[in-house]
């Protein structure tokens, strides 16, 4: 496509990404096809061909307006169009700095900018979102439905981590937020798991959010400065040999495997930054990598499994298939789940942010779960499982929770 971005644009670094971006895209709208709020909305304009098409005229100094901004507000940066796009345009990275470009140029409203804020005042930070969760749980009664489905389930689950052994191989598990407060028993699932295959889980006590809700919220800054600190947090075990960083969630390992590129221009944190997203592996792909043979696992009364694939699991990290082929391959039994590569509208805030949207967009994926009859349903990442269960009503699982409760172990 040709571009005439503005000079004070193509002088950033951002602006000359965004031109090398535009510029692969060759506007066939075959992404269109797969885009779930095109799909809802039936708008050019809410597909990536679109979206892509405002940020252009953007870059190029056309008109601006709140109109622009909600056509970008409502993309769930699913990048499912990055998938299927043929030309490889890099749709995430467009849309993250159309985001940024636009906050200044359509102004928000008041109570949007405070409610925004809050946002990033309580999701980040584990002790203010499980306190704010406790405080909504004892308010229960009192709450409207919709309101009372949207608050997570208590999980009575073990939070033990297995002590560390001298000598062993280790590796990091960064715990991020959301999953930190309301669903610890996955990370303490991933540390037991890894136990019993003879590798030590190290949880770095100053480590926090990987940025990615602020990243979400057109707050770049804000996720690099979460970014440095997780660095910094995790430095001292890298140095001391841990193997691998593990992030549970994929929405946060999408994040930290970006961190190289996040903090491509700090010259303090560069290079730190790409060796972090060196190590940085999805469990499964770690797991992948290690010698598996004579596993023992009980998988007797499980039954029948509908996996939800994240999208920052299959488009962001482009590990689609391979949670499903590993359970499996332990012999549990997966249905067949229709349009699997769709989004299930948790999408980090959106479900804040875009209510109507992402409550459709859930229960589209829920039918499709719940189509072949499973006895459970589950997943990878801690935003979908949450938005999940609150129109399941039932518990919906992390994959790393079911092998532990069926005890895999050497
Ligand atoms: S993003 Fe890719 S698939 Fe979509 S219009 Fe551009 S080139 Fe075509
Ligand atoms: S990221 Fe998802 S919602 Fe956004 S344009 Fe691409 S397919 Fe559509």
């Amino acid at each position: 496509m040709q571009t005439s971005i503005q000079d004070f644009y193509r002088a950033t670094p951002w602006g000359q990404e965004a031109e090398h971006i535009l510029r692969n895209c060759v506007h066939c709208g075959f992404c269109t096809a797969t885009c779930p709020t095109y799909q809802l909305l039936g708008d050019e304009l809410d597909g990536p061909r679109g979206r892509i098409y405002l940020i252009k005229r953007m870059l190029e100094g056309g008109t601006v307006s709140g109109t622009t901004r909600v056509h970008l507000d409502r993309c769930l940066t699913c990048r499912a169009c990055e998938t299927t796009c043929p030309s490889g345009v890099e749709y995430g990275r467009l849309i993250d700095i159309g985001r940024e470009l636009v906050e200044p140029l359509a102004p928000r409203t008041r109570s949007q900018r405070l409610s925004r804020r809050l946002l990033r005042l309580i999701l980040p930070w584990p002790r203010r979102l499980a306190a704010l969760t406790a405080l909504g749980r004892m308010m229960r009664p009192l709450m409207p439905a919709s309101l009372r489905d949207k608050l997570p389930r208590p999980d009575a689950s073990s939070r033990d981590w297995p002590d560390a052994r001298n000598g062993r191989r280790r590796v990091l598990v960064a715990t991020g937020c959301a999953q930190k407060a309301l669903r610890p028993a996955t990370n303490a699932a991933l540390a037991r798991l890894l136990d019993r295959l003879g590798i030590d889980a190290v949880d770095a006590p100053d480590q926090g959010c990987c940025g990615a809700l602020s990243q979400h919220l057109a707050a770049g800054d804000e996720a690099a400065a979460f970014a440095r600190r997780n660095i910094a947090a995790w430095w001292p075990a890298i140095e001391a040999g841990a193997e691998a960083i593990l992030v549970a969630a994929s929405g946060c390992g999408v994040m930290v495997k970006d961190y190289a590129h996040l903090l491509r221009d700090d010259p303090v944190y560069r290079e730190r930054a790409e060796q972090v997203s060196n190590l940085t592996r999805d469990p499964v792909e770690y797991f992948a990598d290690q010698e598996l043979a004579g596993l023992r696992i009980d998988i007797a009364g499980v039954g029948k499994i509908a996996f939800h694939a994240p999208c920052t699991l299959q488009h962001g990290q482009k590990l689609s298939g391979q949670v499903e082929a590993l359970l499996r391959s332990l012999g549990f039994e997966l249905t067949v789940v229709a349009d699997a590569h769709l989004c299930c509208g948790s999408a980090g805030t959106y479900s804040v942010t875009q209510p109507e949207i992402a409550t459709q967009l859930r229960d589209r994926k829920l039918a499709n779960l719940l189509q072949a009859g499973p006895r459970r349903i589950v997943t990878a990442n801690i935003g979908c499982q949450l938005h999940l269960e609150s129109g399941a009503g039932q518990r919906v699982w992390h994959w790393l929770e079911l092998l532990d409760e069926c005890g895999l172990s050497l």
